[in-house]
């Protein structure tokens, strides 16, 4: 289990300094969450103004 980012992510960039574990980075299209780091915490979720990350 982890998030991860849908297309609906607009690269806007909010998130990735809200992770805990630093496992967000910006990818070719959309930000990207690397699983195998995630903890789940929803921080990222929280600041997204699109509701991009998701519950996998
Ligand atoms: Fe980082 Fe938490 Fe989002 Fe996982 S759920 S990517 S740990 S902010
Ligand atoms: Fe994409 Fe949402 Fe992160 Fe912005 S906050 S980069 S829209 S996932």
């Amino acid at each position: 289990m982890a998030y991860f980012i849908t297309d609906a992510c607009v690269s806007c960039g909010a998130c990735e300094p809200e992770c805990p574990v630093s496992c967000i980075s910006p990818g070719d299209d959309v930000y990207v969450i690397d699983a195998e780091v995630c903890i789940e915490c929803g921080a990222c979720a929280n600041v997204c103004p699109v509701d991009a990350p998701q519950p996998k």
